[in-house]
């Protein structure tokens, strides 16, 4: 089971506070390197293996820059993301552009950093060459696919395909490795991403037998050498304390056994596995620190926090889960259920409902775990609320601002093709 236990204490949370004003997102570097190097262990038997982090999910430069030391990528989708990765020093490929109804320009800026191109469409061969503008077609690309109806395991289903807006038909994968073929591409690459947040062993090995095979018959039946299989995101996280963890050795040892057994009689041992994890990366190793501002008794018992769903959308957009710890009262009973609410005027604005928790006083910090993915990155403006300060404990134990949070002066920015913008662009005195 997991196992909920905050990566500070109280005592630290309030010295980091006294810096810092709540709310802030922290992240554990120890947690997020000891993690990554799993990772690595894990996957060691395959000499080609690389982790793209998914920028998306946190795209902070310092902490992408701790992955990049265990010779992790980055996998893009938007010009921004591939932007970062430039002034990272992360280019060529260490670039994995996993878009979609990718803009021409995009293709074209992915192209000149050198990044492995994935394409989603098969429409998207002709668009990508239209983008190259005459340069020549890069030598490795990739092929992202679809195989359609429900994708199930032993024991349920992973998610359904068919309705996902992503990929290539295993007809169109075939046609669009031998077109690339054609246009000069050497070595191919392909990938899928066809469950979201999987908490269990089966999700991987099921998607590598689904992809090997496929690699065997476009290598025998087209003619183009397959390079690399890539696995992408998907790997979920215990984010309840009742539910099973992912181990990542029996999920990897599941990949091994279905690459020895399609791969390797094949003739097709050189193989790379990418993967390209968000969330398992880096989601137990960030939490959300928030202040209670408020305590109101009406038909629910709610707490008003300093934070709101602007800092942190998961629980308003799909009504996820994330443990509360309220610090300081780690071993107190949790005799209490309280709506955790933030101040938007929208009253799907919740962190938690109906949540059992020790009796709560304002002034007490609230610890929101596994926010280190889809956390601070899918923050919003709505209401004019700005997005929190982005803190890093590092591994000494001492801390780094590693963003800023948000002034009015941020929010105002693009006003100023305005007169009153000038008047904005002052901060409060
Ligand atoms: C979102 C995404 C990921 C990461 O997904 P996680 O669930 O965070 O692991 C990886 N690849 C692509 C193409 C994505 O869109």
């Amino acid at each position: 089971m997991a196992r909920k236990v905050p990566f500070i204490t109280q005592d630290q949370a309030e010295a980091i506070a006294s810096q810092y004003p709540t709310p802030f997102y922290l992240y554990d570097e120890a947690g997020i390197r000891a993690n990554a190097e799993r990772l690595l262990a894990a996957f060691a038997w395959n000499p080609g293996f690389r982790e793209y982090f998914a920028v998306k999910a946190t795209p902070n430069p310092a902490l992408i820059a701790i992955l990049a030391e265990y010779g992790c990528g980055v996998d893009c989708s938007s010009e921004t993301e591939l932007m970062l990765a430039e002034a990272m020093g992360l280019v060529g490929e260490r670039i994995m552009f996993s878009s979609n109804d990718t803009p021409k320009a995009e293709f074209t800026y992915a192209n000149e950093l050198g990044a492995i191109v994935n394409l989603d469409d098969i429409t998207h061969v002709d668009a990508f060459v239209d983008a190259l503008g005459g340069s020549p077609m890069p030598q490795t690309m990739s092929l992202r696919f679809n195989p359609g109806g429900d994708f199930a395991f032993a024991n349920g289903i992973f998610g359904s395909p068919e309705d996902a807006k992503f990929g290539l038909t295993e007809p169109q994968m075939l046609e669009a490795a031998a077109r690339l073929r054609d246009l000069g591409v050497r070595h191919l690459g392909i990938h899928a991403l066809l469950a979201s947040n999987t908490v269990t062993n089966e999700y991987y090995p099921a998607l590598a037998r689904t992809l090997f095979a496929l690699a065997v018959r476009i290598q025998s039946e087209v003619g183009i050498h397959i390079s690399f299989v890539n696995l992408s995101g998907g790997v979920g996280i215990a984010y309840r304390p009742d539910e099973p963890d992912n181990d990542i050795a029996a999920i990897s040892e599941g990949v091994h056994a279905a690459y020895n057994e399609l791969l390797v009689p094949a003739g097709m041992g050189d193989v790379a596995i990418y993967t390209e994890l968000g969330r398992y990366m880096m989601a137990p190793y960030g939490a959300l620190i928030t202040r209670v501002i408020h305590e109101k008794r009406t038909y629910h018992d709610y707490l008003g926090v300093d934070a709101c769903a602007a800092n942190l959308m998961r629980p308003m957009l799909y009504d996820a889960y994330h443990h509360i710890t309220v610090l300081g009262k780690e071993e107190v009973p949790a005799t209490h259920v309280y709506d955790v609410t933030g101040m938007l005027c929208e009253n799907s604005d919740r962190l938690a409902n109906g949540r059992a928790l020790p009796e709560v006083q304002v002034g007490d910090l609230l610890y929101i775990h596994d926010c280190g993915a889809h956390g601070h990155s899918m923050g919003y403006n709505y209401n004019g609320r700005l997005r929190s300060a982005e803190v890093l404990l590092c591994a000494d134990g001492s801390t780094r601002l590693i963003r800023r949070a948000e002034t009015p002066t941020d929010y105002f920015a693009t006003l100023d093709v305005l007169p009153v913008g000038e008047r904005l662009k002052r901060p409060r005195p």
